[in-house]
């Protein structure tokens, strides 16, 4: 792995850590709030009580003022009463007395409700004290952790910006730049090629890249601009390739389909290449590419004609017809290039036939050995 990527990978983790811990540190106010919150809840409860037995007892000295007023009233009544002429005046004095002793009795039933009440009020208030002071504790208790936590962070916090400080020292300008600034847009400034795929952005990547990624060259996704690097300790592991006496006979193209595949290993200065034809609407169009990248070759050509009649020149002994078949919209979006994924399905074709031909000149060169002593 390129020493630059390696510091990078470092450099991620740091800057990950970091982020997680500046989201940890700014939670802890929130929390601080619900806890404060919490206990505003518990004070105001306690408030509320309080206030409900001073009411009874304001209503208590009320009711017992009222009695003293009415008793007032009636000695007042009964120095009157000595001193009236007539019946009449006497038993309307008589019957204020009766009166005021009545209200006297309805507020001494008042005072004995509040009294009773008052046992009630007072469990309530010693219950919220109870509670509060409880919960002022608990309280204490997770400040004092959430304080704790914070310092701790705060410290693994300067921890880490210390080494990420000394990784980015480390590493060339240039890439920097580029990792700060996809790691801005994208959370994340690198990523691991797997299955010839990037793996932040999930594209394919094309095969000059993916070949260079695996050359400990430092390259950039075409489509996410991260920095690409891989990671052979999870690169797939190979097909086991099954012994040639196992394999299943490869299929046979067929000769005139509409689209026809081929190899050849010398074609003119470009050496090892891969050819497509397709016939269309009596129109045969031929397109090259290289063998191993699978960048396009020269133009397109189209002529008249099926690409037997049209080509001949390129059906020579050396060409191997393969199997492979891609729609003509599919194969139109590769562009100049082919997807790897096409280029692995033809490799792997190309050999089974090289294979399936070995096979036949052994089982030819062998058989008139046998047939002659045989006779
Ligand atoms: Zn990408």
């Amino acid at each position: 792995m390129l020493p630059d990527i390696e510091k990078l990978l470092q450099l991620q983790t740091a800057d990950q850590e970091i982020r997680r811990l500046h989201a940890e540190i700014a939670e802890l106010p929130k929390r601080m709030a619900v806890i404060e919150q919490r206990l505003a809840g518990t004070k105001a409860q306690l408030e509320k009580a309080r206030a409900a037995a001073k009411a009874d007892e304001a209503n208590r000295k009320k009711f017992e003022a009222a009695i003293q007023d009415l008793q007032g009233k009636i000695s007042k009544y009964r120095d009157q009463s000595l001193e009236v002429k007539t019946n009449e005046q006497y038993r309307a004095l008589l019957h204020e007395i009766e009166f005021a002793q009545q209200e006297i009795r309805i507020n001494e039933d008042r005072i004995l409700e509040v009294m009773v009440n008052a046992d009630l009020r007072e469990k309530q208030v010693k219950a919220a004290e109870a509670e509060l002071k409880a919960e002022t504790a608990e309280i204490e208790k997770e400040k004092e952790e959430a304080r704790r936590l914070t310092a701790e962070d705060q410290k693994k916090l300067a921890e880490w910006n210390g080494r990420r400080d000394g990784l980015r020292r480390e590493i060339s300008e240039d890439v920097l730049r580029r990792y700060d600034r996809v790691l801005k847009f994208r959370g994340s400034g690198l990523a691991e090629v797997r299955d010839h795929k990037c793996m932040g952005c999930q594209v394919m990547l094309r095969p000059q890249i993916y070949n260079e990624v695996r050359g400990e060259q430092l390259v950039y996704c075409d489509s996410c601009q991260r920095i690409l690097y891989f990671d052979p300790a999870n690169e797939p592991a190979p097909q086991p390739v099954a012994e040639p006496v196992h394999v299943k006979r490869r299929p046979r193209p067929k000769p005139d389909a509409a689209q026809a595949w081929f190899y050849r290993p010398d074609y003119g200065g470009f050496g090892e290449v891969l050819i497509v034809f397709t016939n269309a609407e009596g129109t045969a169009t031929r397109c090259i590419y290289d063998m191993h990248s699978g960048r396009q070759l020269g133009d397109i050509l189209n002529r008249e004609g099926n690409y037997h009649q049209a080509f001949p020149e390129d059906f020579t002994d050396t060409a191997v017809r393969l199997n492979g078949f891609w729609e003509e919209e599919e194969r139109v979006g590769w562009a100049a290039e082919m997807p790897s994924a096409a280029l692995d399905v033809l490799h792997n074709d190309l050999r089974a036939a090289q294979r399936e031909r070995g096979r036949t000149h052994k089982e030819e060169s062998s058989a008139p050995a046998e047939q002659s002593a045989a006779s």
